[in-house]
C-alpha cells in the first residue's frame, strides 16, 4: 500500500464537517450584508484557493472572483511586511465592493500591505474574510470583518494550507507529526511564504 498523506498528520484541529458548517455560516453572513449588490472576491493564492471555491458557493449575492499572488520579502523566518505582487488582479476594482479572501491571518503584515495597496485603487468598500486567525499573534491591527476560526499558535496544514507545497489537499486542518519536518517546523508568527506563492 502506498503511504497516505493522512499518516503524516499528528492531530486534526478542524474536521471537514466543522469547516463546511462554518464556511456556510460565513457565506450566509456575507449574503445578508451585501444583499443584491455584486461583490468581488479577491482570493490570495495559493492558500485561499480551496476556501474561496467553497465560500463562493455559499454566497447568494452576485459574486465575481479574481486572484492575487504575493510573496514576502525577507528570510523564511521573518515576515518583513514588504510584499511583492507576483500576480496582480485581471481587472480594476474602482467603485466595486471588494472582499479579500485569506487562508490564515498570522502577523497580519502581508494583509496590511495588501489592503493598503487595494485601498489606493479606490474600491467602493474593502473588507476581509479569513478562514483562520492565529490567536494573539497579530502584530498590526487588521479589521477583519469575517473570521472563520481562531486557532492556536501552531503551524497548521490542510484545506489549502501547505507545508513545502504539500498537504493542501487534506480535507481538514491539522498539525503534522514532528518527524515530517526536514528541519524544524516552520516558525509560526512569521511568514511561512518564503519567496514563492503562499
Ligand atoms: P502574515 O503576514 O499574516 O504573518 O502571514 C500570513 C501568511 O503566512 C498566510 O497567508 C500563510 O501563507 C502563512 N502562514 C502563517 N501561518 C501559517 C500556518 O500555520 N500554516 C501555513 N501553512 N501557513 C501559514
Amino acid at each position: 500500500m502506498t503511504a497516505s498523506i493522512h499518516e503524516d498528520v499528528e492531530r486534526v484541529i478542524l474536521t471537514e464537517e466543522r469547516i463546511r458548517e462554518r464556511v456556510a455560516e460565513l457565506g450566509a453572513a456575507i449574503s445578508a450584508d451585501y444583499g443584491d449588490e455584486p461583490v468581488l472576491l479577491i482570493a490570495v493564492l495559493r492558500g485561499a484557493a480551496l476556501f474561496v471555491a467553497d465560500l463562493a458557493r455559499t454566497i447568494s449575492s452576485p459574486v465575481e472572483i479574481d486572484f492575487m499572488a504575493v510573496s514576502s520579502y525577507g528570510s523564511s523566518t521573518k515576515s518583513s511586511g514588504v510584499v511583492r505582487i507576483l500576480k496582480d488582479l485581471d481587472e480594476g476594482i474602482e467603485g466595486r465592493h471588494v472582499l479579500v479572501v485569506e487562508d490564515i491571518l498570522d502577523t497580519g503584515l502581508t494583509l496590511k500591505y495588501l489592503l493598503k495597496n487595494l485601498a489606493s485603487r479606490k474600491p467602493r468598500s474593502l473588507e476581509v474574510v479569513t478562514l483562520l486567525s492565529k490567536q494573539g499573534k497579530q502584530r498590526v491591527p487588521i479589521d477583519c470583518k469575517y473570521v472563520g476560526f481562531d486557532v492556536p499558535d501552531e503551524f497548521v496544514v490542510g484545506y489549502g494550507l501547505d507545508y513545502d507545497e504539500r498537504y493542501r489537499n487534506l480535507p481538514y486542518i491539522g498539525v503534522l507529526k514532528p518527524e515530517v519536518y526536514t528541519d524544524q517546523p516552520p516558525s509560526v508568527g512569521t511568514s511561512a511564504q518564503g519567496d514563492g506563492y503562499s
